[in-house]
């Protein structure tokens, strides 16, 4: 991939399309093509095909995709299931008949199954039952994942798959109900502060252990492996460490500055267990996280209050 080669970042308005956009604009490549959802429905077969046919962009980060949170991929399974299946085949169909040389295509480390033996390694795909309340995403990524290896297989294209753990940053969906953990606490700590709340309360029992990766740190991930990865297996990415969701409110609460109580509502799912990301792998190939969760939670807050200003979230 050379600075002025034409690169196409399907989904540059989300956390992680914006952060790879950022990451390959940092390092000089400036043949960036974007597309808003208003331009450019994914969703439709035509407008995609149309899209690839007049751009033809020689390099493709697949960062478009239907995400959110516990609630939202359990409430929402139908979109999460059909709307990400249905981009995905376009693009890397797409991409496939009109040559691209390389495409990543993002997974998620929901894909593994639920009691998978952690820390979770690659080859643990399609081994066990999924969780259920994001199957329908899972299986949607797992597809995604099938549809590459296909084409590779048949036809020789170099498409990757690499697999981000729960991830966070600038840009995030500090939705209440729909988003993810993470970007939910520091809304939740942040208003309590803000109204004298007693308590913040969290969902589920605490005991569920995530990792989470900085969203600039998996855009640095994804362009180094879009430059030294070839292989058809694909490659977790995360820090390879975890914490109890209790730990991670603590956190937050400590970053927020909110002082007053923790209330778990056990009505609310746990999800999986656990879901820790095996990244020897990753660090072999010669890749390592560089923002910790402390300062990775400063800069997020710092992005939630600033985009507070702009807009009523
Ligand atoms: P998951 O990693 O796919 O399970 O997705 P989430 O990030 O939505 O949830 C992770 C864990 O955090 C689950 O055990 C949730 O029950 C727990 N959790 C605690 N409070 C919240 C919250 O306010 N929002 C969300 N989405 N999850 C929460």
């Amino acid at each position: 991939m050379q600075l002025n080669d034409k690169i196409y970042v399907a989904g540059h308005r989300g956390m992680v399309g914006g952060a790879i956009s950022r990451r390959l604009q940092t390092l000089g490549y400036n043949n960036l093509v974007t597309r808003t959802s208003a331009e450019l429905d994914l969703r439709s077969q035509a407008a995609v095909n149309e899209f690839f046919a007049t751009e033809k962009p020689e390099y493709v980060f697949l960062a478009a995709a239907k995400v959110g949170g516990i609630h939202a991929n359990n409430t929402y399974r139908a979109e999460f299931l059909y709307d990400n299946l249905i981009m995905e085949a376009n693009i890397i169909h797409a991409a496939h008949q009109n040559g691209v040389k390389k495409l990543m295509f993002l997974g998620s480390s929901c894909i593994y199954p639920k009691m998978a033996p952690q820390p979770l390694r690659e080859d643990s795909l399609l081994t066990g039952l999924l969780e259920p309340t994001n199957e329908p995403y899972a299986i949607a990524k797992i597809a995604g994942i099938k549809l590459c290896e296909a084409y590779r297989d048949q036809y020789g294209a170099n498409f990757i798959s690499v697999m981000p753990t729960n991830l966070y940053g600038i840009g995030d969906n500090y939705h209440p109900e729909n988003s993810h953990v993470l970007p939910a606490l520091i809304r939740r700590f942040h208003e309590a502060k803000e109204n004298n709340a007693p308590e913040v309360t969290v969902w589920g029992s605490g005991t569920p252990k995530r990792e989470f990766l900085y969203a600039d740190d998996l855009a640095a991930a994804c362009v180094y492996l879009m430059l030294h990865y070839d292989g058809k297996e694909l490659v977790n990415i995360g820090t390879g460490e975890d914490l109890t969701i209790r730990e991670l409110a603590e956190t937050v609460k400590e970053v927020v500055g909110y002082t007053g109580a923790l209330v778990f509502d056990a009505t609310k799912p746990d999800g999986t267990p656990r879901k820790l990301m095996d990244v020897s792998k990753l660090n072999n190939l010669g890749w390592k996280h560089s923002v910790e969760l402390k300062e990775g939670l400063q800069l997020a807050y710092a992005d939630f209050l600033q985009k507070k200003q702009m807009v009523t979230l």
